[in-house]
């Protein structure tokens, strides 16, 4: 019976790849991904078996690495970032409690790995240094009624929120709509900051105010930060007050 491992690779750069992660790619005879995430681990491990091919869905192909895991391969599933968070790891549990009987005994590692949070907030500064929620702007999966309620909840808490999933081509306006909501609660003047390409050529960060973010155009490797009514810009870093008291 082979291993599976669920490993988040980080942003996209090797220094931001945990020694664990690289533990599990080398210990992996076949990496399976989505073929933009595996096209970044590819260089790193040329000689092992892909399987990542652009147009099987992530069900299938989760499937595929537990039929494989079965079959007495050791598997990676690669995700970006962390696997836990918005990533493959709750899927391949999903689909290992209706497996059949051998892919059930698959054992299933999950590593962890620095999420877009983590990394895009160490560019912008210190942003997350008080209470946060993340929330995905893509309907995909979720109705955008849920997602419209739990932006305005995070409003209502004062929460910094980190966005994920702010825009893509079909989705243009999503982070404008979000903005609308945010603004009914928050000042338009809430500090706020967007990373783009974290740890990957083109990465850029930038800090704003929420009226000024309402009106930018974001991408899918972007993730956005809103502050809470105490962040603040210092030295064009965007830092949220932990609430220490000082001179
Ligand atoms: N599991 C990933 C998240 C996948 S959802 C993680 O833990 O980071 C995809 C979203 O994550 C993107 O739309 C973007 O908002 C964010 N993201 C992931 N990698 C990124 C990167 N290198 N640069 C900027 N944003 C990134």
């Amino acid at each position: 019976m082979g291993k599976l491992f669920v490993t988040g690779f980080g942003p996209g750069n090797p220094e931001n790849m945990t020694y664990a992660c690289r533990q599990a790619l080398e210990a992996a005879e076949v990496i399976v991904g989505y073929s933009g995430y595996v096209d970044l681990v590819k260089p790193l491990y040329p000689s092992k078996t892909y399987m990542d091919t652009p147009m099987m869905g992530e069900v299938e192909r989760c499937k595929e690495a537990l039929a494989q895991a079965a079959a007495g391969f050791t598997v990676a599933v690669v995700c970006s970032g962390d696997s836990g968070i918005y990533g493959m790891a709750s899927l391949i549990y999903e689909l290992s409690e209706t497996a059949a009987p051998g892919e059930k005994a698959v054992e299933i590692i999950v590593i962890p790995g620095i999420t877009a949070a983590a990394s895009g907030g160490a560019l912008l500064g210190a942003p997350l240094s008080h209470d946060f929620v993340t929330i995905s702007l893509s309907d995909l999966l979720t109705p955008w009624e849920l997602i419209e309620k739990r932006l305005a909840a995070a409003a209502t808490g004062d929460f910094v929120l980190c966005i994920y999933n702010p825009g893509s081509i079909k989705r243009h306006d999503y982070l404008q709509k979000a903005c609308d909501i945010l603004l009914q609660q928050k000042a338009p003047d809430t500090v706020c900051g967007y990373v783009k390409n974290i740890g990957r050529p083109g990465e850029e960060a930038f800090v704003t105010s929420l009226a000024q973010l309402r009106n930018t155009k974001v991408d899918m490797f972007t993730t956005v930060f809103i502050g809470n009514s105490r962040t603040r810009e210092i030295g064009g870093k965007m830092v949220t007050p932990r609430g220490y008291f000082h001179d």
